[in-house]
């Protein structure tokens, strides 16, 4: 660990993507700063297992989202990271059952969704009152469980129901899609290298209220001139840190609006030569009735020998409170229902198995906002203190929320306000 400044300028804590950012934004400028990490290591919610199944798994952020824009793009390129192309080697197949679309049923696939998206760009702009996801694009048909899966329990890992329109609308990622080769979270954990973080520093109270910022914990006192605050709002709005004085009203209100939704994902490794007539990069999905959870499913990415199943919102959260032999139970049954029970022949023993719900120091995924509470984001994000104490993370930006590169961004935006008040 690289040493840490006596008497630090800026303090960080977390050291996720936002926290991470931060760190270096404030460092390249010539600031000493300490990052203080409750967990015993970084990246906070992007983390990639290369033990478990002997290859890269990412347990958390996988796709650098909206390409074009994502500043994590050029910070990989110039660390040598490959990023692939997602949108232009992942392979679709829906199916009903184990049995694939007709070109029929796939066109009324494809029709229901573009109608739904033309729905939900019309509702986001009609100027009226926010309402929910589910309202906006009033899905009908068959395959209206499907898209409101995918919209809501999936991308939004909530029910499409309880999130707001205006808010999935500000955040929809467009631009394009990269996997870094290696896996994400390796990818966030190499641009904290060399930053002088303390791990396993959960910090229990921060006082704000004076000249200097002091933050305690089991590692005792740490006192900055600012400070930037990077935990989740799970975390915030539960009081995981006692802020002295409190949280002004309307941003812990704002935390409390941005909760963070729920997925569990498990990946199987594949023994055998068996791929379902699948090319590598393949993504499955599958018709669901009403009220039945939709798994979304990555088969062979970079040719790898690994199924990726997901569940998101409810049904993720009731899947994780049942422990990891009920998830791959249910992940098992819906391989078998899309490739045969023989498919299940071909997994080896023992999936890895996300548990972010359960995770004390994240307590879900990422944030969605309440129906009505699109502005939240703003709220959370608007400096204290003159600057001296702002709260950054993926809840905070608008246009890339709920992501690495939002996360990033954000982390970015604090240090520079932390940097203008102590220059002033
Ligand atoms: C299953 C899953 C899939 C996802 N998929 C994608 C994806 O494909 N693409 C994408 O861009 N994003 C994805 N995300 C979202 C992305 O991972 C997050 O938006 C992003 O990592 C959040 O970064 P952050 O810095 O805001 O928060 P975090 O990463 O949560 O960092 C906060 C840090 O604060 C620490 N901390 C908490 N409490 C304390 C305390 N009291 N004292 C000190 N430290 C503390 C935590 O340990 C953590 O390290 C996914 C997330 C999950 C879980």
């Amino acid at each position: 660990m690289p040493r840490l400044p006596t008497d630090p300028d800026l303090l960080v804590i977390g050291a996720g993507a936002a926290g991470i950012a931060a760190a270096r934004t404030a460092m390249e400028a010539g600031l000493g700063v300490v990052v203080l990490e409750a967990r015993g290591r970084v990246g906070g919610r992007a983390l990639t297992d290369t033990a478990r199944l002997g290859l890269p798994y990412d347990l958390g952020a996988t796709w650098l989202h909206q390409a074009a824009t994502n500043p994590l793009v050029p910070l990989a390129e110039g660390l040598g990271v490959t990023l692939h192309d997602s949108d232009a080697l992942r392979r679709e197949r829906s199916q009903i059952g184990a049995r694939v679309l007709t070109p029929a049923e796939d066109a009324a696939y494809s029709a229901a969704w573009a109608e739904a998206e033309a729905r939900i760009e019309a509702a986001a702009r009609d100027g009226g009152p926010d309402r929910s996801l589910a309202e906006g694009m009033a899905a009908t048909g068959p395959w209206a469980p499907a898209i409101e899966g995918w919209q809501g329990d999936i991308i939004s890992a909530a029910p499409a129901g309880r999130v707001s329109l205006q808010d999935f609308h500000a955040n929809a990622l467009e631009g394009g899609n990269r996997l870094p080769e290696g896996g994400f979270g390796a990818l966030v954990a190499r641009l904290a290298e060399g930053l002088p973080v303390m791990l396993d520093a959960p910090v229990t109270r921060l006082a704000w209220g004076g000249r200097e910022a002091v933050a305690e914990g089991p590692f005792g006192t740490i006192r900055a001139r600012a400070v930037i605050v990077t935990i989740p709002t799970s975390l915030l709005a539960a009081g995981a840190i006692r802020f002295d004085p409190p949280l002004p009203a309307e941003t812990l209100q704002a935390a409390h609006d941005l909760p963070l939704g729920q997925v569990v994902k498990a990946g199987f490794r594949v023994v055998g030569e068996e791929r379902f007539g699948l090319p590598p990069f393949s993504s499955v999905d599958r018709l669901v009735a009403p009220g039945e959870p939709l798994v979304a499913m990555s088969l062979f990415p970079f040719a790898r020998p690994v199924i990726s199943c997901h569940v998101g919102g409810d049904a993720a959260q009731a899947l994780e409170a049942e422990g990891d032999a009920a998830v791959e139970a249910f992940m098992r049954a819906e391989i078998a229902t899309r490739f045969g029970a023989e498919a299940l022949g071909c997994l080896a023993p023992g999936p890895i198995v996300s548990e972010w719900g359960r995770d004390r120091w994240s307590r879900g995924v990422y944030s969605y906002a309440r129906i009505g509470c699109a502005g939240a984001r703003t709220i959370l994000a608007r400096p204290l203190a003159g600057g001296r104490l702002c709260l950054a993370g993926e809840a905070t930006d608008t246009g890339m929320a709920g992501t690495v590169g939002g996360a990033w961004r954000s982390g970015v935006v604090a240090a520079r306000s932390a940097m203008a008040a102590l220059a002033g």
